[in-house]
């Protein structure tokens, strides 16, 4: 059982989707979807849902759930979810 980051729910790991951090270029924490789970590192659990994310975003969870300090880029995993509505 893991919790959705967004709404809190929990529920199995296989409704959720898994996410990681990346540092990315301008030293953000880059959220990337990790679609077969095989990512390294600490990950968060979400529903692929716009609802979620935006839930996770306003209360800043990623950054908590994954341990980061610097700012949170949600975009990568924002256009993830949104070619897979
Ligand atoms: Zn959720």
């Amino acid at each position: 059982m893991r919790t959705c980051v967004g709404c809190r729910e929990r529920t199995s790991c296989s409704a959720l989707l898994r996410v990681v951090a990346r540092t990315g270029s301008s030293g953000t924490a880059e959220l990337v979807p990790d679609v077969r789970r095989s990512l390294p590192g600490r990950g968060a659990w979400i529903h692929a849902d716009l609802a979620c994310l935006d839930r996770a975003e306003k209360r800043r969870s990623f950054a908590r759930a994954l341990r980061v300090t610097t700012p949170v880029d949600v975009s990568g995993l924002r256009a993830h979810l949104e070619q897979n509505l």
